[in-house]
């Protein structure tokens, strides 16, 4: 079994769930009293939060360098960043830390793909919904099209990622807002919903949804095991 480096609290509410599903595959994989091998590198996520929204992408890229250095030298084999925003800074951790990122947007763009579906919607951070680290992973690897929120909308899903979700409030009135927006996309031609930040599976299930959701904080989590176990 190799040893996975997870890159967490970034939020630790979503931290949490890769560390619950991690181990639950594992369990279900191989039985008896198996678990993980991991090792979680957990920030301060108030630090971060400060320097995503004042743009400072290169320092937060040397944080990332440097945390996986730090997880290599204590014998995680690959990295899982558990996060999607910061996937921004993928290609510096494998470039610069030399170790493989099992990068959350392949893993997703391949269940997509295995869906058949050809056009789907993306809810995140506004960085991940605006910038086009994420969405070209899934244009140009899978082909995908991806739709995202209009300007007002953005804002919406952005503000109740860290405003709520990030603080572990789920409410029900958020819910509703974000069901708008996801039936907005399905309006323009989307045909499954990618959950592109790893807290919005704790507000949005398959069930407040008529199309397939893509629950990336699960994908991701099991891709991970699925990549540990594989020899
Ligand atoms: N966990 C979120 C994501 O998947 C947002 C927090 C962050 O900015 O890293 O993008």
């Amino acid at each position: 079994m190799k040893t996975i480096g997870l890159i967490g609290g970034m939020s630790w509410e979503s931290s949490l769930e890769y560390y619950k599903i991690i181990n639950e595959t594992v369990k279900s994989k191989l039985g008896g009293l198996h678990s993980s091998k991991c090792i979680m590198y957990s920030v301060d996520f108030e630090e971060i939060e400060l320097l995503q929204h004042q743009g400072r992408w290169e320092e937060l890229s040397d944080i990332m360098v440097n945390i996986s250095k730090e997880l290599k030298k204590a014998g995680a084999d690959f990295i899982l960043i558990c996060t999607n925003t910061m996937h921004k800074m993928a290609d510096d951790i494998e470039n610069k830390a030399g170790i493989k990122v099992l990068h959350i947007a392949e893993v997703t763009g391949k269940k997509i793909v295995e869906k058949g579906l050809k056009k789907v919607g993306l809810l995140g951070t506004k960085f991940t919904m605006e910038q086009d680290f994420y969405k070209k992973v899934l244009e140009d690897k899978f082909n995908i099209e991806v739709v995202v929120p209009n300007e007002a909308d953005r804002e919406v899903i952005h503000e109740v990622i860290y405003k709520e979700l990030c603080k572990g409030i789920i409410s029900e009135e958020s819910k509703e807002k974000y069901k708008k927006v996801i039936n907005s996309l399905l309006l323009n031609g989307a045909e499954g919903i990618v959950l592109g930040c790893t807290e919005i599976p704790l507000l949005i299930k398959q069930e407040d949804v008529s199309v397939p959701v893509f629950d990336t904080t699960t994908i991701h989590a099991i891709a991970a095991v699925e990549f540990a176990l594989d020899k």
